[in-house]
């Protein structure tokens, strides 16, 4: 009973270009390339203080609907500690609650599960509902399946949100089948419309396009998200419910042997300051330019896709869709034209800053600042003018 094929309880309500997501701040270093590079270095540092903690303040929108049922997050976690991503959802889907005038509750299955109740209530959570499976202190996709569709039975919550774990993506799949609602995967945006449906977007035709779908009639709204897109609230100090359950007697036919740690860390998640480059360095070896202004800043460098395709750079440092999604204070995208696949991946970054001598650069709708100017005059401008300024 646990596969069957029916008419997809989603519908894709509009289909448009991706959608502009920061407001620009543009020079052009073709008319004054000292001011403009000056002015950088200023945003740059501007960006790197202040920005340790997490940003600002939130403001609670105004309700569009009042919706009875709670907005559930759901904690993925492994030995006791809550993955940090669950912790973004957390923020994403506190808008949705204010919007929706409802709760925003965390779900945690498992056991020993005390630490992930206090981190949710910590960011953002009025209260949790908690699954606890005797037995199984870590993510079984049989029994938590199983524990989390009682769960939603019981309480029925309007929506359910899932980090994009792999463990937490497979759960959401597995569970929407047991429940017979639909599930819409890897959204960027979240938004509820003046009759107070969630409307979920997603990158689609190979992220040509985005799409927005809606889950008019089943319950709950399964929605999985992409990594590294949404910020955390700043934490709280923060208390609520706990609703437990206990769970007891639950089945598996999964059997682990060994758990095995990835050791391999991509260093572009770590970076504070990235520095993208593209096509626009014309050729491998002019990399070299881009590496000396990283070396000043103490930035990781990064590449679009057709350079690690050609093997200038290695493949772990692409970044993207269909590479790493980054989150650094600073994102410095250098000769890059700004594809929507390239641009889901540096969402996540505090501010944008794009160097490109295309003023008509779709990076240039999606960035903080921008300058208008060949990369070969306005890079080594800057390397000059850090090296005077720190001189
Ligand atoms: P281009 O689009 O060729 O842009 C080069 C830019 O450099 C232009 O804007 C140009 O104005 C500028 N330029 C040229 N000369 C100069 C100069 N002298 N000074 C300043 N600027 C200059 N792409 C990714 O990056 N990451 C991904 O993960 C990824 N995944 C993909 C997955 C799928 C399924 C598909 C279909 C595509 C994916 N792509 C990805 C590819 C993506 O669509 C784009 O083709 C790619 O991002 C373009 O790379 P680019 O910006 O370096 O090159």
């Amino acid at each position: 009973s646990m596969i069957g094929l029916a008419a997809s309880p989603t519908k894709v309500i509009r289909v448009r270009p991706p959608p502009k997501m920061r407001n620009a701040e543009i020079k052009n270093a073709n008319d004054d390339l000292k001011g403009s590079v000056d002015w950088l270095i200023s945003k740059i540092k501007e960006s790197m203080t202040g920005m340790k903690t997490s940003s600002g303040v939130y403001e609670k929108p105004e309700p569009v609907t009042k919706v009875d049922h709670d907005i559930w997050v759901y904690m993925d976690h492994y030995d006791g500690n809550v993955n940090s991503t669950s912790l973004e959802i957390l923020g994403a889907a506190r808008r949705v609650a204010d919007l929706m005038n409802t709760k925003l509750a965390a779900v945690v299955i498992g056991d020993e599960i005390d630490n992930i109740i206090d981190t949710a209530f910590k960011y953002g959570a009025d209260r949790v509902y908690a699954g606890v499976t005797e037995g199984y202190k870590n993510y079984d996709n049989d029994a938590y399946t199983e524990a989390l569709s009682l769960m939603i039975k019981k309480y029925s919550p309007e929506a359910i949100f899932y980090p994009g774990t792999s463990n937490a993506r497979e759960l959401a799949s597995t569970t929407a089948i047991q429940v017979n609602t639909g599930l819409i995967a890897d959204c960027i945006i979240f938004d509820v419309d003046e009759k107070g449906q969630l409307l979920s977007t997603r990158p689609d035709f190979g992220g040509k396009e985005t799409s927005t779908i809606i889950c008019p009639n089943n319950r709950p709204i399964m929605v999985t998200t992409r990594s590294g897109v949404f910020s955390a609230m700043p934490p709280m100090d923060k208390k609520g419910d706990v609703i437990k359950e206990d769970i007891k007697d639950l089945k598996t036919r999964i059997k682990l042997l060994e758990y095995k740690k990835l050791e391999k860390r991509n260093i572009l998640n770590d970076a504070d300051i990235v520095i993208g480059v593209g096509r626009g360095i014309v050729n491998r070896d002019n990399i070299g330019i881009v590496e000396d202004l990283a070396n000043r800043l103490g930035a990781v460098v990064g590449v679009s896709k057709p350079l690690a395709d050609m093997g200038w750079y290695p493949k772990d440092r692409q970044v993207g869709q269909t590479g790493t999604t980054i989150h650094p204070n600073v994102y410095i995208a250098i000769g890059i034209s700004g594809a929507i696949q390239h641009l889901v991946g540096i969402q996540g970054s505090k501010k944008i800053i794009a160097i490109n001598n295309d003023p008509s650069a779709p990076i240039f709708e999606n960035c903080d600042y921008g300058i208008v100017g060949d990369l070969f005059t306005v890079v080594p401008e800057l390397i000059k003018r850090l090296g005077e300024q720190n001189a």
